[in-house]
């Protein structure tokens, strides 16, 4: 359903016929974290995400997952991709006959 307080029009699974059903009975405006992410919409009722009613609880253990500001850093490695097939003939003490 629709969103008729502070995202008005927008579709939105926590509106139901009695209201907001969300904690609160409303969605919570972004935090500073937010500041460069594609998923912030300014409206008149304030700034929002697009995609979480409570940004604030998406950085308490880190990063926003959805975050499209933020870069994963990391190693990156290769894993070599077995033919599950011809492994499960290995395994099975199967392989080429000679
Ligand atoms: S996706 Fe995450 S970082 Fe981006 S606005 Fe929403 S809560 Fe903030």
């Amino acid at each position: 359903m629709q969103c008729q307080t502070v995202k008005v029009g927008k579709e939105c699974t926590f509106w139901a016929s009695s209201g907001c059903t969300y904690i609160g009975r409303s969605c919570y405006p972004v935090i500073e974290s937010c500041n460069g992410c594609n998923r912030v919409m300014t409206l008149p009722s304030g700034i929002y995400c697009t995609t979480y009613a409570d940004p604030k609880s998406k950085w308490v253990l880190g990063s926003c997952n959805f975050a499209t500001h933020v870069k994963i850093e990391g190693k990156v490695e290769e894993v070599k991709m077995k033919n599950p097939l011809k492994a499960s003939k290995k395994a099975a003490g199967g392989g080429k006959k000679k």
